[in-house]
């Protein structure tokens, strides 16, 4: 999804270790771990009409991740979401996207983060560019990458760090391919998820997504659209999908926080069911922006 498709303005503050700075002094250090190794970790949280949405489940991820990676925030959960919020304030954001980032901090150049002592926590909010409205209405056509989702006990894709170059080495897939997502499978050929996005599938009326297990990233909106699906009556299974069940599906939707729900029509070139978005889809759609329109945290 196109969450990295645009360009903050000039004059956004941004919160790096505890201020709020104009975003020309907001700057980390050539040494820090985050820039040297990817080592860290991050979030993408939307605000909608003013408040963030599953700003508790997102913070939580933030830690989780945090805590598979020995990293310590040097902050609270609560801080972290003051932080969030009064970012989104400082910056006059109503509906937009905030990028909540912790760095290992500085350090040698070595790879050991024994030589680091002090994380930093970065804060950015900016406005958001999602899908075009002809996407929504028509679906998107994905490819299925060559390059395979990391291994669990290799890089879990559960932990939301801040190295994609796993998601990146497939999105350049899709770029040369021109279309806009690309679905990786994991090492042993099932589907896992988009490079910035859960999937689902609908067949015979059953909504189904890869299991966790599968080595995905435990998507808040794929969480969302669960919850929202059990509220419908809409059957659901968390199943292993092969590339198959991916071509006979009636429907296909990728779920996250800057696409939210966004229909998926084609796949490898591939006619998914009808080739338009289905009703199920539809439903999805709908119940999910009601929530998002309304109350949302
Ligand atoms: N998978 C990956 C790899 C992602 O980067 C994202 C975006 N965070 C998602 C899935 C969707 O997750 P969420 O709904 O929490 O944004």
């Amino acid at each position: 999804m196109s969450d990295d498709s645009h360009l903050p303005s000039s004059a956004l503050k941004v919160f790096v270790d505890g201020a709020l700075v104009p975003m020309a002094e907001a700057k980390v250090s050539v040494f820090d771990h985050g820039l040297l190794y990817g080592d860290g970790v991050f979030e993408g949280i939307r605000a909608y009409n003013g408040q963030m949405f599953e700003l508790d489940a997102h913070v939580k991820r933030l830690f989780d991740s945090a805590q598979a990676l020995r990293l310590t925030i040097p902050m609270s959960p609560d801080q972290i979401k003051d932080a969030i919020r009064s970012t989104l304030a400082e910056n006059g954001i109503v509906d937009g996207y905030i990028r909540a980032l912790v760095t290992r901090g500085v350090g040698t150049l070595g790879v050991s983060p024994a030589s680091t002592a002090n994380p930093s926590v970065i804060i950015i909010a900016d406005q958001i560019e999602p899908y075009s409205p002809e996407m929504y209405r028509t679906g998107i056509t994905c490819i299925i990458a060559s390059v395979v989702r990391n291994h669990p006990n290799a890089l879990s894709p559960r932990i939301k760090s801040l190295n994609y170059l796993n998601n990146i080495l497939a999105k350049i897939e899709c770029i040369d391919a021109g279309v806009p997502e690309a679905i990786m499978l994991n090492p042993q050929g099932l589907v896992t998820e988009a490079t910035v996005d859960n999937l689902f599938i609908v067949r015979d009326g059953r909504l189904q997504t890869p299991p966790v297990s599968a080595g995905i990233l435990e998507g808040i909106t794929r969480d969302v659209i669960m919850r929202l699906a059990r509220e419908q009556s809409i059957p659901l299974e968390e199943t292993n999908l092969t590339r198959f069940d991916l071509y006979i599906a009636d429907e296909c939707l990728l779920t996250g926080t800057a696409a939210e729900v966004i229909p998926v029509t084609r796949i490898d070139g591939r006619r998914i069911g009808s080739g338009k978005p289905g009703p199920i889809t539809g439903k999805l759609m709908d119940a999910f922006h009601a929530i998002t329109r309304g109350r949302t945290e």
